[in-house]
């Protein structure tokens, strides 16, 4: 982990108001619920996601906001898909995302009193052991249209179903050879009450019971008794689990325990990426990216490589608020998140990354002046560094052209524009290699315009970035862009798949140049190259034999537009 996180404040998903808190206020006026005890419940089959971060902030954010608990529960279920690196991956992120947990559960410790739950709705009658396989029980269950019918083995006696579900514990039988189910009826509307599956045979080792249990319960069967045994008070999920609802509320009518409220809300969904940790980790393990933390991937530990900070993700997540519908958001919003956090309190340093030389035809040989340059102009506190001035510079290619557009207000022939914290500068001349490209631009100072201290009156319309040749430090880029070239890669032609869609182009790593302040950047620094983007210093950085800066964002607002204009007219 590359940060300290800062505590969330009155800014976040904390304050606000939506149909979860309404609800919630309803249930405490009429004494339906003693105080908000809610959880963040992952399974650790994956890494978490920027829509798992809408979970985690919301179900943190009302904690706080009700002065209630939050546990993080790991829904470990299903040990065939589960490993304990994700778990501690899981718990890095939650913290880093700026949320402490009150307690730690696994599904995996109420195995036991699950199991004793199970043997009393056998006792009473709820429940049954099925001999159907996977594949009877799907047919059997009907259709959106059709009921389903009746198991044969539905009417099984009490005592008899008691003694399979024992055997089925000690081992006895097969995978696969007998289910548990719920009985409660087969002609439900709902599919998930048509005598839902309890509990399965399965000979697997558990990242933490081991090989204790070849009976594993169903996600149903687990979920809302482990909220139930925490006390939870509102359980907080998204809105594919709507209709599991009437489930959940059965079993614990069933059982007579404490009933949790299930209240359902809209998953994130955002444009140019995926979401589902089944398509993450092809990502992953096919080498499409280079890894879970890979700054293209959405998921969390991505975006902090990336450089994004815990604020402008806790941000995005308030700012796209809380709904009872399905929406894509446009990625733009997450990325305007981390501009705007990056604005306040990121200092301002100056790259160069495509390069071309300037001469200063008139500067005194070999004399250095150190220009003050501010930190930040967001942030006076940000104070300001000197950067050394010298006779020949770097300055961007396109920011000269020998003949240009009148409304190109950066360096042209015949043309000036004041350098960054330096001087202004007029172009008279370059120099043109056989093929005729620009391989150095001629220019003079006007000493009387230094910044800060200039008093000559001129006014120029442009200002561009520039390092002093002698000085500056080389530096690798990675210039990350979205992962996808199409908005929902989740949508498909016939034949593809979502890597169909994978932008061939998403990564460029080039050598820039940069002013020597960055020579003592660590890793996790995030800085803004002036007029290009917000960076952020790669753990690879370590290794390399120069500093690695990952893009996080480009600028494009003000400059993006500028620049766009320059180029079209
Ligand atoms: P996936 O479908 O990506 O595999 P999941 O829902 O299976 O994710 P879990 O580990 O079960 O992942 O999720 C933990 C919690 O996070 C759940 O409460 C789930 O509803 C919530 N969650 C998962 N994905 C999103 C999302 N895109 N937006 C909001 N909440 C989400
Ligand atoms: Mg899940």
């Amino acid at each position: 982990m590359t940060d300290a996180s800062t505590e969330p404040n009155e800014s976040d998903e904390s304050r606000s108001k939506h149909f979860i808190t309404q609800a919630i206020d309803a249930d405490l006026a009429a004494g339906k619920a003693s105080g908000v005890f809610t959880r963040f419940p992952p399974e650790p089959n994956g890494y978490l996601h920027i829509g798992h971060a809408k979970s985690i902030c919301l179900n943190f954010g009302l904690a706080n906001q009700y002065d209630g608990t939050c546990n993080l529960r790991f829904d470990d279920t299903n040990p065939s898909k589960e490993e304990t690196e994700y778990v501690e991956s899981i718990m890095d992120d939650v913290r880093w995302l700026g949320f402490q947990w009150d307690n730690l559960h696994y599904a995996s410790d109420y195995f036991d009193q699950l199991y004793t739950w199970a043997e009393k709705l056998i006792t009473e009658g709820h429940a049954y052991v099925c001999d159907l396989s996977s594949e009877e029980t799907r047919t059997y269950r009907g259709s959106l249209t059709e009921p389903g019918k009746d198991s044969p083995y539905r009417k099984r006696s009490p005592e008899e179903n008691l003694d399979l579900f024992r055997r089925m514990k000690a081992g006895e039988f097969a995978d696969g050879a007998r289910t548990l189910r719920a009985k409660i009826d087969m002609a439900s509307p709902n599919i998930n009450l048509r005598d839902p599956v309890m509990y399965r045979i399965m000979r697997a080792h558990h990242h933490r019971t081991g090989d204790k249990w070849c009976l594993y319960p169903m996600y149903d069967w687990a979920h809302g008794q482990s909220d139930s045994i925490e006390g939870i008070t509102f359980s907080i999920c998204t809105l594919e689990f709507e209709n599991h609802r009437p489930l959940y509320d059965w079993y614990c009518k069933s059982l007579g325990i404490h009933h949790p409220r299930q209240i359902e809300f809209a998953r994130l969904n955002l444009t140019y990426t995926v979401m589902s940790k089944r398509k993450l980790l092809q990502l992953v393990k096919e080498n499409h990216v280079n890894g879970w933390d890979d700054p293209r991937m959405p998921t969390i530990s991505g975006l902090r490589r990336r450089g994004y900070t815990p604020e402008s993700i806790r941000n995005f997540c308030a700012d796209i608020g809380v709904a009872k519908f399905n929406s894509t958001i446009d990625v733009v919003r997450l990325e305007n998140a981390i501009r705007e956090h990056l604005n306040a309190v990121a200092p301002r340093r100056m790259a160069v990354l495509d390069p071309i030389k300037l001469t200063i035809t008139n500067w005194p040989e070999g004399q250095v002046e150190m220009m003050s340059a501010t930190n930040n102009p967001e942030d006076p506190e940000a104070g300001s560094r000197e950067i050394p001035f010298s006779g020949t510079l770097w300055i961007e290619k396109e920011d000269f052209q020998e003949e240009a557009p009148r409304k190109f207000f950066r360096l042209k022939k015949g043309g000036d524009v004041r350098l960054r914290a330096g001087y202004i500068i007029d172009c008279h001349d370059c120099v043109k290699d056989a093929e005729g490209n620009v391989t150095e631009i001629l220019c003079t100072y006007d000493p009387e315009t230094k910044s800060g201290e200039d008093k000559s009156g001129r006014k120029v319309k442009g200002t561009i970035h520039w390092v002093s040749a002698e000085h500056a430090v080389p530096i690798t880029v990675r210039n990350y862009d979205r992962l996808f070239n199409v908005e929902n890669p989740d949508v498909t032609d016939e034949g593809q798949s979502f890597l169909d869609h994978i932008n061939p182009d998403s990564l460029s790593e080039i050598t820039g140049l940069a002013e020597p302040a960055l020579a003592e950047s660590a890793i996790g620094d995030r800085v803004q190259f002036e007029r290009l983007g917000y960076y952020v210093v790669d753990p690879d950085s370590e290794a390399a034999d120069s500093i690695v800066f990952n893009r996080i964002v480009p600028l494009r607002d003000s400059w993006g537009k500028m620049v766009a204009k320059g180029k079209t007219q």
